[in-house]
């Protein structure tokens, strides 16, 4: 993992006067998950919606696989891949339907069962978006990010308000797209999402980046400060006793 990827360099954003990206800097490395981390308003959808090209920045460089977002949006928009809000769906059309025209957009062909399959949803093919559970719903979106076959694709918020089985049966589907070579961007508001899954965190905060590293010399870098956990840590956690008790096996009808 050395070649960098996406470069951002001292990126702002004004909505009006209000500045939501504050001259924040950053690297992600070819074939990495990179997270973004940082509460509500810090600025993450902005910062992702400027590299995917889909808003306006103020000031500062981006670098997209070595294209330049000011002179090469177009050749940008090619090489990745971005999850629509899901009000974007044709909610009548079949998800089939909707693979081919996403892949119309692209001006690409796609095989839609071969697609589906691999978010594990071919046997919906023939089903509408709205018929979906929220997990698949969520499998699909990540769908349509591949249709390009991108370099990299762009997560925001991909597993809120999943069920702890939908949500892990999509972590296994992010990693699985890395495997295959894919440069994942993601936010997220879960920690042992974050930890699981991202390779590098940045941490952002009222649109600045207050901590960027893994996430264990992060955890590191705190405990070395002396900071410890006011309860010892049990073996398990609330989450293992659910998924022992329900299992594992995704429930969607
Ligand atoms: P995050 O994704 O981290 O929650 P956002 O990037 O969505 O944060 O928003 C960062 C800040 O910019 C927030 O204070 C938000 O209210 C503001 N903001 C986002 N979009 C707009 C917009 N289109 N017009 C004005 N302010 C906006
Ligand atoms: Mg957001």
């Amino acid at each position: 993992m050395q070649n960098t990827i996406i470069s951002v360099k001292n990126l702002t954003k004004k909505y009006g006067d209000f500045e939501a990206v504050k001259g924040i800097s950053f690297d992600v490395m070819q074939g990495e998950i990179f997270g973004l981390l940082g509460p509500n308003g810090a600025g993450k959808s902005t910062t992702l919606e400027i590299i995917e090209t889909l808003r306006e920045k103020t000031s500062g460089e981006v670098f997209v696989a070595g294209l330049n977002l000011d002179k090469q949006p177009n050749d940008i928009k090619k090489i990745i891949g971005v999850q629509l809000q899901s009000a974007g769906y044709y909610p009548g059309l079949s998800l089939s339907e909707l693979v081919q025209m996403f892949a119309g957009l692209y001006n690409k062909q796609v095989d839609s069962l071969e697609l589906l399959d691999s978010v594990n949803l071919r046997d919906k093919a023939k089903n509408k978006f709205k018929e979906l559970s929220g997990g698949q719903k969520q499998r699909f979106s990540i769908a349509t990010t591949l249709i390009n076959q991108p370099k990299i694709i762009f997560l925001d918020e991909p597993t809120t308000g999943l069920d702890p089985q939908a949500r892990r049966n999509l972590w296994d589907l992010i990693l699985d797209i890395r495997k295959k070579g894919t440069t994942v961007i993601i936010t997220t508001h879960y920690m042992d999402e974050a930890e699981f899954l991202c390779d590098r965190i940045a941490i952002i905060d009222s649109g600045k980046i207050i901590s960027l590293d893994t996430p264990d010399n992060m955890i590191d870098e705190l405990v070395a400060t002396g900071f410890e956990r006011p309860k010892q840590v049990k073996l398990a956690n609330l989450e293992d006793v659910f998924l022992h008790l329900t299992g594992k096996t995704l429930r969607e009808e």
